[in-house]
Formats: structure tokens, C-alpha cells, sequence
């Protein structure tokens, strides 16, 4: 479905724009998970008309140098992708909360009232996501290897139903209305370069005096990034733990020392 007229273009220029809204809404303290399905459901359609900004494929191309799937020069490319780790290093992982497709479909699915499952822990899962990191960069410099493509994700977004690998996406994304982001969390090769910038975030929820230690956040995390020992790397700024708080300004997305 993906329309080549429409340049790749605007869709990195809805992905700033949306990510300049998200990081207002947080720290406004207006952000909550209704206010983010708007985002959610425009990225993913972004996703489907544009075929960007999906970080992790266009980090793919360029490992593989290929600047005509890119639509734009390689270093205005690559850029673009230290930009928004940059910005991840300032903000936290609101590309992957809400403006990236790949997780917008993903975060999408899991708003389905289907059982949930899966540990909510971020070691094994980062683990995996580190091996695949691994397997990723030589499949793509050694080899050439379009590992994302094999695994479907352009398939997905350009609705290619006759590929095989359409299916092994599409059943990533049933998936993940079951286990939180999978995806994200055990593969993405763009999510292996943020969750570290993410972890040293100056802007990151933060409990403050008023947290009464009632542990409905972490209950509600569903990467275990709420617990106050996890670092904020795998945290994707889903709002869940915001809402689910009793106390109004026992957690506020704000910088070290800011806590009031
Ligand atoms: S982890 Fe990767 S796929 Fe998931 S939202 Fe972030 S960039 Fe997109
Ligand atoms: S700490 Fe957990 S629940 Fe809260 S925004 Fe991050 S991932 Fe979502």
C-alpha cells in the first residue's frame, strides 16, 4: 500500500513534528495514554502510506549502503538516525513510544483485551536483542544480508501478501497482542542503539515525595522499567504506569533534581 509519489520525506517531517507534540505533552504533564492512540494510529498509517519513519528498517539500508530504498543520501541518513539518538540521550524513547510504525502497530495490538504474557523483566529480552544486534551488523556488512526484510517488516508496511515474509511479520504483530513489543524488545537493531541512550536520559519518569511505595506502577510496567532498581532504558513511554498512579505527582517525566 505504501505510495511512492508521497516522498519518505514527510514522513520523517510528521516524525519530528509528533515527537516535538509527545515530548510538550510529557512535560506539560498532559500526557496520557488516550493522547497517545491519535500519535499511535498516525505513525502506523504513516508506516503503511510512506513506509517512514521506520527507524529500524531505514538503520537497515543504511548498514547496507543502499540509498535509493533510504530516498535520501546516506549521510543525510545516517544524520537523521544519530539525530533521534541524540535526542533519545535528551528525552527517553519517545521515537519508540509513539512515533516509529513498527511500534505503533505493536502497541496498537496490545491495547486488544487479550491475555497478557511474557516476563516483565528487561534482561533477557536486552540479551536476545544484543545477539541479534550482533547477527544483524554481520548479515548486513558481511553479507549483504537484508536481515529485516527476511523477517518481513517491509513486506508488512507494503502489504505484500504474496511474500512469505509478509506472514512472519503480521505474526510478530499478533503476537504482540499477547507479549509486550516483541519486537522492539528482542530484535530491533535501532532499539539496541537507543535503550542505552535512553538509560543515561536526562528527561525520565521520576517518583518524587509524594510516591506512597503503593507499587501500582510497577504492576502496571509491562518491561519492569517502573521498578526503581531498572534503569529507564526499557522504558517506551507508554504511559502505563502514569495512569495507573493514585497520587497526582508521586511520577513526573522530569529532569534529576526537578522532582516536586
Ligand atoms: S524499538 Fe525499534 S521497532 Fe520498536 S519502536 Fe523503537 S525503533 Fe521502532
Ligand atoms: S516505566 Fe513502564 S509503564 Fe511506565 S512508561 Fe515506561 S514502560 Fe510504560
Amino acid at each position: 500500500m505504501v505510495i511512492e509519489l508521497i516522498p519518505k520525506a514527510a514522513g520523517f517531517v510528521y516524525g519530528i513534528l509528533a515527537f516535538a507534540a509527545l515530548v510538550w505533552l510529557w512535560r506539560s504533564g498532559r500526557f496520557t495514554r488516550r493522547r497517545a492512540v491519535p500519535f499511535l494510529a498516525a505513525s502506523a498509517l504513516f508506516g503503511f502510506l510512506v513506509f517512514a519513519p521506520v527507524f529500524p528498517y531505514q538503520f537497515q539500508v543504511l548498514v547496507l549502503g543502499d540509498a535509493a530504498a533510504l530516498g535520501s543520501p546516506l549521510p543525510m541518513a545516517l544524520a537523521g538516525l544519530l539525530a533521534f539518538i541524540v535526542l533519545t540521550l535528551v528525552f527517553g524513547r519517545i521515537v519508540c513510544g509513539q512515533v516509529c510504525p513498527a511500534g505503533a502497530v505493536q502497541e496498537l495490538m496490545h491495547l486488544l483485551p487479550a491475555p497478557k504474557r511474557g516476563r516483565a523483566e528487561s534482561r533477557v529480552p536486552t540479551a536476545v536483542r544484543a545477539g541479534v544486534f550482533v547477527v544483524f551488523l554481520a548479515a548486513g556488512l558481511g553479507l549483504s544480508v537484508n536481515l529485516l526484510a527476511l523477517m518481513g517488516l517491509s513486506a508488512f508496511f507494503n502489504l505484500a501478501v504474496a511474500s512469505v515474509s509478509f506472514f512472519v511479520f503480521l505474526g510478530i504483530v499478533l503476537l504482540s497482542s499477547v507479549v509486550y513489543r516483541p519486537f522492539c524488545r528482542y530484535v530491533c537493531p535501532y532499539g539496541a542503539l537507543l535503550a542505552p541512550a535512553a538509560s543515561k536520559a536526562v528527561y525520565r519518569l521520576r517518583r518524587t515525595d509524594a510516591c506512597i511505595g503503593c507499587g501500582k506502577c510497577e504492576r502496571a510496567c509491562p518491561t519492569g522499567a517502573a521498578n526503581p532498581s531498572a534503569g529507564p532504558g526499557e522504558c517506551y513511554l507508554c504511559g502505563r504506569c502514569t495512569d495507573a498512579c493514585p497520587v497526582e505527582g508521586a511520577l513526573t517525566y522530569t529532569r534529576a533534581g526537578r522532582e516536586e
